[in-house]
């Protein structure tokens, strides 16, 4: 068995003083009244890289009633689409110039590799361009066929204050998936990153007032889901939470966002699958199931955690996964060669082993990997390239987000066999299908139960196109004109010119 391509520490030193990060309330940083902190330990290098206020609800609160104050005055909410988009701009501009102090912070708070982290940082810039672009486009519809003397308008507006929740996993590219987009409609809002990648946040939240947005438009308050992220997904002045993170979060935000009736956009986990049929150029296939296998160490909502592959083609290709998967360089994320990083915290590390031993009890194989990695130099906070074979449906590595580097392999007769097997998880974010049959691609695209269907690729995203999950992966749309469209109410005006309405109330009233 030949090994595994490791790069080890490469001997990097954090900064002696961790990131200081605070809450950005009303335009002004402070910290949390009752002086609370919190830290975040570099998952790969085990040293403390930020310190950030820990918000309490009284910071929450106060979040937000600044939002709706600002809201209120229209000092956003009542710009022209032009100089919100102006704004917008120069923040694109300002994350390209500030990109590297970002993506040091990105690397050591997520453990993600540098060379994916600048790839994050500096593509988000161009989600902020799209955004501001899709200010000026805001417009409702006429209506001038309603009779004579009747004419009405449906006009686009701002929901109101925006409460945002972000995960951890893809912390500053998450935010700019919602945040640009929620303000070039014009809303205001409150952020809340995870608690364990807080400061990118925060570092946007410098550039946003160097870009000229006016104080309390977007609020940060650092802190965890309780109380910070509660108090967000309840306040009675929040017309909207967007969240992104967890299924079992997800539905908890959804249960307290109810008692008011606000809006909930949820992008949530996923079981995602790509299915190969023995038509397909099966080199790309391959390369691209272990691109999605292992990107983000499998941490990341659109992993293709499992392959269905035809059972004619299934050993060679299990063998060629395998292959590429040695060469896949897992280690350092400060080198710049290092393709996967470290897994998010110690706790996850193990939760992600006894998936993998559970699997084996319920009957799989493992034919690679299958247990803790050891970088030298690093934490012990490293997951193996790990392949599952001989996977029946029903188990929890078909089922469950496990959410580490570890790909489950199951088989298939047919395309009947295959959408079955692709549909049979409650999560329903993407799917994907290799063939060279366009028919074929066509049929599993119109028939897999997901947000998103990639066929003869994996993960090519872009602002313009929409992304979201069916099923127990979320709802409610992101990025796109659909996305952007989530953050406006939508007004009907109708108007009678002249004074030609029939009485309701007329003499016969008196008989
Ligand atoms: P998480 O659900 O644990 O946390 C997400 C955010 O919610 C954090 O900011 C957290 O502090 C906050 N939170 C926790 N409890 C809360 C509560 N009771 N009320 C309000 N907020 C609360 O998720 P995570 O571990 O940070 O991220 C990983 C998950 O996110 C995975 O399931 C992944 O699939 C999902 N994800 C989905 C997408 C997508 O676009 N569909 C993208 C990235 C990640």
């Amino acid at each position: 068995m030949s090994e595994l391509a490791i790069r080890p520490s490469i001997g990097f030193v954090p900064a002696a003083e961790p990131f200081e990060g605070r809450h950005l309330i009303d335009g002004a940083w402070q910290g949390s009244a009752d002086g609370a902190t919190f830290e975040r330990i570099s998952p790969s290098h085990g040293v403390v890289v930020s310190r950030s206020a820990q918000g309490s609800a009284a910071e929450a609160e106060a979040a937000v009633l600044a939002a709706e104050r600002a809201f209120d005055a229209g000092v956003w909410s009542g710009i022209s689409g032009k100089e919100r988009a102006t704004v917008l701009l120069k923040v694109a501009d300002l994350i390209e110039a500030n990109a590297d102090r970002m993506i040091e912070l990105e690397v050591l708070e997520s453990g993600k590799p540098i060379a994916q982290a600048r790839g994050e940082v500096t593509g988000a810039a161009d989600l902020w361009r799209y955004a501001a672009s899709l200010a000026r486009t805001v417009h409702g519809d006429s209506h001038d066929t309603l009779g004579e003397d009747m004419v009405a308008m449906v006009l686009k507006q701002p929901i109101g204050v925006v409460s945002i929740i972000t995960p951890w996993n893809f912390p500053f590219w998450i935010l700019s998936q919602k945040l640009p987009f929620a303000l070039a409609a014009g809303c205001t809002c409150v952020v809340k990153p995870s608690e364990m990648t807080p400061s990118t946040t925060v570092m946007l939240g410098e550039l946003l007032i160097e870009a000229g947005l006016p104080a309390g438009v977007c609020n940060i308050v650092l802190g965890y889901g309780e109380p910070v992220g509660s108090v967000l997904a309840a306040h009675k002045s929040v017309a909207m939470v967007s969240f992104t993170g967890s299924t079992r979060v997800g539905k908890m935000i959804s249960e307290v966002a109810a008692d008011t009736l606000k809006k909930v956009a949820l992008e949530l986990g996923g079981k995602n699958a790509q299915v190969i049929f023995p038509d397909a150029d099966l080199e790309a296939a391959a390369d691209a199931v272990v691109f999605g296998t292992y990107f983000n160490v499998g941490q990341c909502c659109n992993g293709s955690s499992r392959v269905i592959v035809h059972k004619d083609i299934a050993e060679a290709f299990v063998e060629r996964v395998v292959a590429l998967s040695r060469k896949v360089r897992f280690g350092d994320p400060m080198d710049e060669a290092t393709q996967v990083g470290a897994i998010v915290t110690e706790a996850h590390n193990v939760q992600i082993h006894k998936h993998v031993e559970a699997a084996q009890v319920a009957g799989a194989k493992v034919v690679l990997g299958g247990g803790p990695l050891n970088v030298d130099g690093l934490s012990d906070q490293f997951y193996q390239p790990t392949v599952l074979i001989d996977v029946s449906a029903h188990i929890g590595a078909a089922q469950d987000e496990i959410f580490g580097p570890v790909l489950s392999v199951m088989t298939f007769d047919s395309l009947e066999e295959a959408v079955t097997l692709a549909n049979s998880t409650d999560y329903g974010l993407s799917a994907g299908v290799w063939s060279d049959s366009v028919h074929t691609c066509l049929e599993f695209s119109r028939r897999a139960e997901a947000g998103t269907v990639w066929t003869n690729t994996w993960m090519d995203g872009f602002p313009e196109v929409t992304f979201g999950g069916a099923k127990q992966s979320g709802q409610g749309r992101e990025i796109g004109r659909y996305g952007f469209e989530e953050f406006m109410e939508v007004k009907s005006v109708v108007m009678r010119i002249g004074n030609t309405r029939a009485r309701w109330v007329t003499d016969t009233n008196e008989e």
